[in-house]
């Protein structure tokens, strides 16, 4: 089976629609959270993702944009960008949000995968270094486990005892790459398809990963989209410029 694996989209229509374009033909899509917050476009996001996504994982600016939590622990921009969403999102999708239940998720003809957003362990935990990953690591027993939340591509693995970071060999750049990782099956991962809205790790291109699950491997890609209509959108929505500034820089 070959699943889509999207995560952290940010209400970033242009980033989402330029992933869908690139993608090969999928047999599931798969949202990891954070569908909202910090982009201009949520209605238009959620509106295309109920057209071809049935499996959604719930992230922190889900639930926030929900008051489904409080955003007492964002950052004040992250606090106005989910204020300004909830007032935006009309109230079939707010119901629709409302409904991703937390991680982990798994799907019956996937064996030993599961989807999460921030950690296996604690749905709200960034798991940045090799060092947050390895409870995670030792601790869940599936083999693979996708994750978002923290807006970084690639991951850690854990093999003969050890935990190290997985990088995906993609280089910076402007154009559409994809990187292929064939999964050993003596070892354990935690993969991080990156973020298709709001990229952190200085890369400006939306990312997204395939999981080919017979043959247990893992592709990366980052592609380019039309960054200035999102910035625009957001500068319009009255937005924090920050949040618009941003994705020129991935960070
Ligand atoms: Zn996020």
């Amino acid at each position: 089976m070959r699943v889509l694996l999207l995560s952290d989209i940010h209400a970033n229509l242009e980033a989402l629609e330029a992933c869908l374009a690139a993608a090969p033909p999928w047999d599931l899509a798969i949202n990891l959270g954070d569908v909202v917050g910090y982009g201009a476009s949520p209605n238009e996001v959620i509106d295309r993702l109920r057209q071809f996504c049935r499996l959604h994982v719930r992230g922190n600016h889900d639930k926030a944009c929900t008051n489904t939590t409080e955003i007492e622990s964002f950052n004040p921009t992250a606090a106005a960008a989910a204020l300004w969403t909830r007032r935006a999102l009309t109230p079939e999708n707010l119901e629709y949000l409302r409904s991703f239940p937390p991680g982990p998720l798994t799907v019956a003809d996937i064996a030993g995968v599961q989807f999460v957003h921030g950690s296996p362990l604690d749905e709200d935990e960034y798991l940045i270094a090799v060092t947050d990953a390895l409870d995670a690591l030792l601790e869940v027993s599936a083999p693979l486990t996708f994750f978002g939340h923290s807006h970084v591509q690639g991951g850690f693995f854990l093999y003969a005892g050890y935990g190290s970071e997985l990088h995906t060999r993609i280089e910076l750049g402007n154009q559409l790459q994809c990187s292929e990782v064939q999964l050993n099956r003596d070892a354990r991962y935690l993969l991080n398809p990156g973020s298709v809205g709001q990229p952190r790790d200085g890369d400006w291109r939306a990312a997204f990963a395939i999981l080919e699950s017979d043959s247990h491997t893992v592709r990366f890609y980052r592609v380019p989209y039309d960054l200035h209509t999102a910035q625009r959108r957001i500068l319009d929505a009255n937005l924090p410029d920050r949040l618009a500034a941003r994705l020129a820089i991935g960070r």
